[in-house]
């Protein structure tokens, strides 16, 4: 560690006045062993050169072999993309990356908050970078909580006409408005007056047919805050938030605690046109949800999205499943055609994925060479179907990298939601047990939890 010393040659013999070499450096020792911060030291390649005692009790629970010798292998279920980033970092010195939010696990519903931990790694020279590591998890809950808030100041704070508000009956057709209807949607009050608050959405949008859902979403938990494309009148498409919230008194404080209430219900939907912050947005969401070298969505932004496809599922009494894919024998790739030629493959496979799957599953990159894909509203069966369809296409589609053809499989892990299963951790451990079962039933084929093999 570079520490600037002072010049003590001036002093008399025997005496090192109040801070000598050696007292400033035990002194830099205690405060990187006391530091409320994890710090750690690592050689290029991640390996673990020095490390105080917070980065070690924040990193230990994720070690896969009770050691900490190596940053990248700690994380790489975490953070797959970081070997990556360092190596795509071409500065000589700097911020390879900065608070990184990399979640740990999804936490217990009620019970205890997600664990997120951030991760600044800074490239010092050739040969070292530093990493600092904080456990972030209070303060990314109250940003959430935050943000919520934020949307309702917001509304009622800024100028009114920049809105639409809208009067929603029970089943969400429209009773009323104000002026900022016609100039933000461009619809007059005998085009909206009595039809469902869908015609606000373009025709192909998902969205429409989560009219119901999303009302019932706005009752349970108060308010739903949705972001995306909307339609104008005119045909015309713009990026657009709604804000639904009940007018109705709550569940718990209507004090009734019947779930159809008869016809008093009634909601607001606030509309606004967003477009000009989509970009900023955009940019923003890509780098904190979205994994560097493939592009699919991250292990972080999986579990949020897990989260709410869980929710919905289970209160509207739908299916639900999940594959883990794990390509096969993956280190035989690295070793064989290099690092280079792996990654070339990840993408390959990430591309694969994301073109077979329907936009409403969730495709993500979990770790390493582990993608994991959640399918709301699909039966285990669908999702056995599914991951067998893929492992086939996998095998049959050879990827050329410079010229070399390069075959590879992946093996797959299916679980179907059920009564007994609480949470996302839950059903992944199911996943990766399958998926294992794969492994050992000889690669290239997939496996459903907890018993008999999918082909
Ligand atoms: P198995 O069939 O049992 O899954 O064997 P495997 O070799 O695929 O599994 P193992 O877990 O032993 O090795 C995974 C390898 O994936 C080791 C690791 O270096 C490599 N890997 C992880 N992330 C990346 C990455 O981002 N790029 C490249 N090229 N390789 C990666
Ligand atoms: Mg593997
Ligand atoms: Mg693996």
């Amino acid at each position: 560690m570079n520490t600037v010393l002072p010049a003590t040659a001036a002093l008399p013999a025997g005496l090192t006045g109040p801070a000598g070499p050696e007292e400033e450096y035990e002194a830099l020792l205690q405060f990187l062993y006391m530091a409320p911060i994890g710090l750690a030291q690592l050689r290029i390649d991640g390996e673990i050169v020095m490390i105080n005692p917070l980065c070690g009790a924040l990193l230990m629970p994720l070690s896969q072999d009770g050691g900490l010798s190596n940053l990248f292998h700690v994380l790489e279920n975490v953070a797959p993309d970081l070997p990556h980033r360092v190596r795509a970092f071409k500065p000589l010195h700097g911020k390879v990356c900065d608070a990184l939010h990399l979640q740990i696990d999804s936490g217990l519903p009620g019970r205890r908050d997600p664990q997120v931990l951030s991760l600044t790694l800074l490239k010092l020279d050739d040969e070292r970078l530093m990493a600092v590591i904080d456990d972030v998890s209070v303060s990314v809950k109250r940003e959430r909580d935050l943000r919520m808030s934020q949307a309702w100041i917001h509304t009622i704070v800024t100028g009114i006409t920049d809105y639409a508000l809208l009067a929603l009956d029970r089943d969400g057709a429209i009773q009323s408005w104000n002026p900022g209807m016609r100039q933000v949607t461009g619809f007059e009050a005998e085009d909206a007056v009595g039809k469902p608050y869908s015609i606000i959405f373009p025709d192909d949008d998902r969205l429409r047919h989560r009219l119901a859902e999303r009302l019932r979403e706005a009752d349970q938990s108060g308010w739903n805050l949705e972001e995306g494309w909307l339609r104008r009148a005119n045909g015309e498409k713009y990026w657009g938030s709604c804000l639904i919230a009940p007018l109705h008194p709550p569940k718990n404080l209507a004090g009734d605690g019947v779930v159809d209430r008869g016809d008093d219900r009634a909601y607001s939907l606030i509309v606004r046109d967003i477009s000009d912050h989509r970009e900023a947005n955009e940019a923003l969401r890509r780098s904190v949800f979205s994994d560097h070298l493939t592009g699919l969505v991250n292990r972080r932004a999986f579990y949020e999205s897990a989260a709410l496809a869980l929710e919905r599922c289970s209160r509207s009494n739908l299916p639900l499943a999940v594959i883990l894919f794990d390509a096969d024998h993956f280190k035989v790739v690295n070793d064989t055609y290099g690092h280079a030629a792996g990654d070339a493959v990840l993408r390959h496979l990430a591309a694969g994925l994301s073109a077979n799957f329907r936009s409403t599953d969730i495709v993500s990159r979990f770790g390493g060479e582990e993608f994991v894909v959640l399918m709301p509203s699909a039966s285990e069966d669908d999702a056995v179907a599914m991951a067998q369809r893929m492992c086939q296409h996998v095998a049959s589609n050879v990827l050329t990298v410079d010229g070399v053809a390069i075959g590879y499989t992946v093996s797959a892990g299916v679980v179907g939601m059920s009564k007994e299963i609480g949470s996302i951790d839950e059903l992944l451990k199911r996943a990766d047990a399958a998926m294992y079962m794969a492994k050992a039933d000889g690669r290239n084929r997939v496996a459903r939890w907890p018993a008999g093999t999918g082909n």
